[in-house]
Formats: C-alpha cells, sequence, structure tokens
C-alpha cells in the first residue's frame, strides 16, 4: 500500500473525527426539542418534538456548511421555521444554547479507537496537534477541549476563529499550529473528516491531508488519503 513517508507531526480535527459529535448532536437535538415543545405549549402552541428535532438537524447541518456556529443566533431561525410566531426572549435562547452544549459533552465521547492511535503515534514520535473551528462563543470550545480525557497527547491545539481570526477553511489556523510546533507545513499531516473545511484548508496551509470519511458531506477537496477510521493511520504513516 502507499504510504505517506516524512511526517513530523500529525495534526487531528476534533468533533467527528476524534469524538463522536454525531452522538451529541443527537442527545442536543433531543434535549432542545423538547424544551422547546414544553416552552411552547405553555404558551398555548402545540407544536410536537419530533418535527422540531427533524428541523433543528436540517438547521443544524446547515449552519455548519456555512460555518455560522453561534448557537444564540439558530434559535430566532428555527422558532421561525417551525412557524412559532412567538417572539424569542434573550433569556429562553441561552438557556437553549446551554441545553445543546451540555447535552452535547455528556454524549460526545471519544471513537473507541481515539485513544489507542493517538497513543501509538505518540510512541512513534511523532508530534500531535488538533485544529478545531470556535464554538462561535470566544472561550467556550477551549472549556469544551479542557475536559477531554485524551488532551495530554497533544502538543499544541488551535481554535480557529478563537486563535486566529478565521475559521478552517482559512489556512491560517493550520499555519498557527505548524509555526507553534516549530514544523514547516510540509512535513505535517492534517486529519479531518469535512472537505470543504478541514481538507481545503489543510492543503491550502501545505500540508498533507488525509480525509477521515465519517459520513458523505458530497463536494469537496480531494484528500490524499481516504480512511474510514483512525485505526487505519498505522498502515498511512
Ligand atoms: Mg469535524
Amino acid at each position: 500500500m502507499h504510504r505517506l513517508g516524512g511526517m513530523k507531526a500529525v495534526l487531528f480535527d476534533l468533533d467527528e473525527t476524534l469524538i463522536d459529535a454525531p452522538a451529541g448532536l443527537k442527545a442536543a437535538h433531543r434535549a432542545v426539542a423538547r424544551e422547546l415543545h414544553r416552552y411552547l405549549a405553555f404558551r398555548g402552541i402545540e407544536i410536537s418534538e419530533g418535527p422540531i428535532r427533524t428541523k433543528l438537524e436540517s438547521l443544524d447541518d446547515r449552519m455548519n456548511l456555512q460555518t455560522k456556529y453561534d448557537r444564540d443566533a439558530w434559535w430566532p431561525v428555527l422558532f421561525e421555521e417551525i412557524g412559532a410566531k412567538q417572539k424569542i426572549s434573550h433569556q429562553f435562547i441561552r438557556r437553549l444554547t446551554r441545553l445543546y452544549w451540555s447535552s452535547f459533552v455528556a454524549a460526545s465521547k471519544p471513537y473507541a479507537d481515539t485513544r489507542p492511535t493517538l497513543a501509538y503515534l505518540k510512541r512513534k514520535g511523532y508530534k500531535l496537534g488538533m485544529i478545531t473551528d470556535t464554538d462561535g462563543v470566544k472561550g467556550k470550545k477551549k472549556r469544551r477541549i479542557k475536559r477531554l480525557d485524551f488532551l495530554e497527547f497533544f502538543d499544541v491545539v488551535v481554535i480557529g476563529g478563537d486563535d486566529t481570526k478565521q475559521t478552517k477553511p482559512s489556512p491560517r489556523p493550520f499555519e498557527l499550529a505548524a509555526s507553534k510546533l516549530g514544523l514547516p507545513a510540509g512535513k505535517c499531516v492534517f486529519v479531518g473528516d469535512k472537505p470543504f473545511t478541514d481538507i481545503r484548508g489543510a492543503k491550502t496551509a501545505g500540508m498533507r491531508t488525509i480525509l477521515l470519511k465519517r459520513r458523505d458531506w458530497g463536494s469537496g477537496d480531494r484528500a490524499d488519503f481516504t480512511i474510514n477510521s483512525l485505526a487505519e493511520l498505522p498502515q498511512i504513516l
């Protein structure tokens, strides 16, 4: 099999690459739909949880495709899409956002091969890095990352949109991570699940790229390699 030799550092995206973000999203969508249903029922508006959840799922994908990560800005859009004519209070917006993230964090566990793969790469002498995007509010993602139980493996963590002005697919977060490691981008390989942010940004910065195919995002930049699980990495590097 064709291999990617000569790399000094392996850098990773976080959500849906190292942690099971879809499980987190499912829990977050359920909790928000339940809360919203209750809120409206209390005000005499009967919209059941199922349709609210379906609208929220599609809104989540759409906002991600547009790299709009501030959840506070999502809820008025969701309100409109489910046909609720109510004005939504700032306080309730904050409550939904807190509920979304607490549910997400509790349910988005690392994949089974996350820790073993990171430990293997570390043993092999690679520098490890994480390049992830903001959760839309400065400081929020950093707090989420601090709670990860595999953080000890990483030599560098960069949060696009917080540590740099722009999020992926800007090359800036990738360039910052490489410079913090003291390595040229050409000695770094980036592993991520989204072709339109992870692969495009890393490529623009001059890194080699590996697409971890968790689901089909449709169009996007082609990576040097495509894998279906982290456990395949040792065969490539
Ligand atoms: Mg991701």
